[in-house]
C-alpha cells in the first residue's frame, strides 16, 4: 500500500481499499466501464472521512475523485492512480412532510429518495432511473419527470452541506454563502464535496407513463403529431422522444410521455399520439410514482462501454428528423440511442440567472447515448456520436447539459455549455473556493491563475 493510503487507513473510520483490492471494492461498480483504476478507494462513513481524504489528497498531491451514484458516463468517479472518495455509504434520506423538505445524503440514489419521500405522497424533480445518484445529477442540473411543474432538480434544491477543498465545513443556501449556493446549482462537483442536499418536495403520487413505439419509417408522421401538441402541453405533462431500436433490433421511434396524474388526465395527449399512427408497442399505464421512476431501470446495464454527447435545439423540424433517422440507420451498435428531451413549463419559466445551468432556454435537449460491448469498436461508436453532434451544430440553440458532455469535452466546450457570463462567474467562485483545483475530476472549471 502506498504511504498516503496507509496514512489514510490510520486516520479514518471508513474502509480503505488498496490498489490490489480496488477491483473488489463496491465503489468500482460504475455505470460506465471505468477508464482508469484508482490507487485506493476510501468508502466514507461520515464527514471526518471526507476531510481525511481531502487532507491526504492535498498533502500527497494525489488526484481525488468523487463517487456518488456512480452514473457518470464519463466515468469521472475513478481518477487514474488517485484516490476515489466513495460516498455511496452516506445514503440516508430524511423527510419533513410538514416543512415540505427532504434531505438526502451524498450517496443516496433517486430510488432511495423517491421511496422515502413517497411515504408521504411527496416528490421532487429527479432522475428517471432509480440507481442514478442524487448528488451528481443535481449538481449538474437534473432533468426529470416533474420539470414542467417544478423545474430542474437544482430549482428544488434549498440548501447543501459542503466540505470545502480547504477541509472546512459549511452550509450553503440563499442567505448563507449565496455565491457558492448558486454555483452548486449547475456547476457540478467543482466547488466542494457535498455531504447533504435539502430539497423542496411537492405532492405527486401517480404518473401515467410508458413507451409508445413505431417503426422508424413513420418518424415524420409521429414527430409531426408530437410537434402539434408539444408547445402547448400542460405543466403536468412532459414527453421525450427516442430514436433508436426496439426490443427486436428494428429501427424505431419511441415517445415516453410522463403525465403527473391519472389516465383521464393523460388521455387527451396520449390519445392524440396514438391517433397520429398506430403504435407497434404501447405500454402506457398509470403507475405509482416510484414505479414510474424505475420502469426503465432494466435498460441501464452497468459497466458497458458508453460515450455520451449532447447539444440543444430550438425546434425539431422535418430536416432534423431526417438527420436523426439517418444516424439511427448508420449507428455501429443497436444499443445506441438518440434521446430528445423537451422543455416547457417551469423549467423554461424560471429565471436563467437564478442557477448556473446553461440549457434551460432551449426547446429540446439532444442526448446521444452510444453503448456497445466490443472493445474493437470504441473508435467507431465514439465517432458516430460526435459526428452527429457536429452535424447538428448549425441548428444548436446554444448551451448544453454538462452531465451529458463527454469526457473529452475541452474548455471551449465547457465554456459554451454554460455560456460566457455564467462560466466567468463560476470561474471566479471556483478561484475563491478551490484555488488549487483539488476537485478537477469533473467537467472542470479551472480557477484563475
Ligand atoms: C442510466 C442513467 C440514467 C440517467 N438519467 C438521468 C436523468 O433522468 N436526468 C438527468 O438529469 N441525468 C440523468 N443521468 C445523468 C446523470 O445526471 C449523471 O450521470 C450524473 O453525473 C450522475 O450522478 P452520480 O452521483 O450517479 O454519478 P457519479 O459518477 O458518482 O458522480 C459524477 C460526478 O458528480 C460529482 N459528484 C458526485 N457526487 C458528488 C458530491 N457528493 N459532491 C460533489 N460532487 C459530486 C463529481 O464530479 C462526480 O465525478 C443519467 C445517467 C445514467 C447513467
Amino acid at each position: 500500500m502506498t504511504t498516503w493510503a496507509e496514512q489514510l487507513r490510520r486516520s479514518t473510520s471508513g474502509t480503505v481499499y488498496s490498489r490490489s483490492e480496488t477491483r473488489e471494492a463496491p465503489g468500482m461498480d460504475l455505470y460506465a466501464r471505468p477508464h482508469a483504476t484508482p490507487a485506493a478507494i476510501l468508502a466514507a462513513r461520515g464527514i471526518s472521512d471526507v476531510q481525511a481524504a481531502i487532507r491526504v489528497a492535498r498533502e500527497y498531491q494525489v488526484p481525488l475523485s468523487l463517487r456518488g451514484g456512480g452514473h457518470s458516463a464519463a466515468a469521472f468517479a475513478a481518477a487514474d492512480g488517485g484516490l476515489m472518495l466513495d460516498l455511496s455509504g452516506l445514503r440516508d434520506v430524511r423527510v419533513d412532510p410538514l416543512r415540505r423538505r427532504a434531505r438526502a445524503g451524498a450517496g443516496a440514489t433517486w430510488g432511495d429518495y423517491d421511496t422515502a419521500t413517497q411515504r408521504h405522497g411527496l416528490a421532487s424533480t429527479g432522475g428517471i432511473v432509480s440507481s442514478t445518484g442524487v448528488a451528481g445529477l443535481t449538481l449538474g442540473g437534473g432533468i426529470g419527470a416533474l420539470r414542467g411543474l417544478h423545474g430542474l432538480a437544482v430549482d428544488n434544491l434549498r440548501a447543501a452541506d459542503v466540505v470545502l477543498p480547504d477541509g472546512s465545513v459549511t452550509r450553503a443556501d440563499a442567505d448563507h454563502e449565496p455565491d457558492l449556493f448558486w454555483a452548486l446549482r449547475g456547476g457540478g462537483g467543482n466547488f466542494g464535496v457535498v455531504t447533504g442536499l435539502e430539497f423542496a418536495i411537492h405532492p405527486a403520487t401517480e404518473v401515467t407513463t410508458g413507451l409508445l413505439a413505431w417503426p422508424l419509417e413513420q418518424a415524420q408522421t409521429v414527430t409531426a403529431g408530437y410537434r402539434a401538441r408539444a408547445d402547448e402541453l400542460p405543466d403536468h405533462t412532459v414527453a421525450d422522444l427516442v430514436f433508436g431500436h426496439d426490443d427486436h433490433g428494428e429501427p424505431a421511434i419511441l415517445i415516453i410521455p410522463r403525465v403527473i396524474g391519472d389516465a383521464a388526465t393523460a388521455a387527451p395527449f396520449i390519445e392524440h399520439l396514438r391517433a397520429s399512427a398506430p403504435p407497434i408497442d404501447d405500454t402506457i399505464a398509470t403507475r405509482a410514482y416510484t414505479a414510474s421512476q424505475n420502469f426503465l431501470d432494466t435498460a441501464a446495464r452497468w459497466r458497458q462501454r458508453v460515450y455520451w454527447n449532447t447539444t440543444t435545439l430550438h425546434h425539431l423540424d422535418e430536416n432534423l428528423v431526417d438527420i436523426l433517422t439517418a444516424y439511427v440507420r448508420s449507428a455501429p451498435s443497436l444499443d445506441s440511442k438518440i434521446n430528445i428531451e423537451h422543455f416547457h413549463g417551469a423549467v423554461s419559466r424560471i429565471d436563467p440567472a437564478s442557477t448556473a445551468v446553461g440549457f434551460r432556454h432551449a426547446a429540446y435537449n439532444v442526448f446521444v447515448e452510444a453503448k456497445w460491448d466490443d472493445p474493437g469498436a470504441d473508435a467507431d461508436n465514439r465517432a458516430w456520436a460526435s459526428e452527429l453532434i457536429q452535424t447538428l451544430a448549425p441548428y444548436s440553440a446554444g448551451g448544453a447539459y454538462v452531465n451529458y458532455l463527454p469526457r473529452d469535452a475541452d474548455q471551449e466546450r465547457i465554456r459554451a455549455a454554460y455560456g460566457p457570463r455564467t462560466y466567468e462567474r463560476l470561474r471566479a467562485i471556483k478561484t475563491m473556493y478551490d484555488p488549487d483545483n483539488l476537485l478537477r475530476a469533473n467537467q472542470n472549471i479551472p480557477p484563475e491563475r
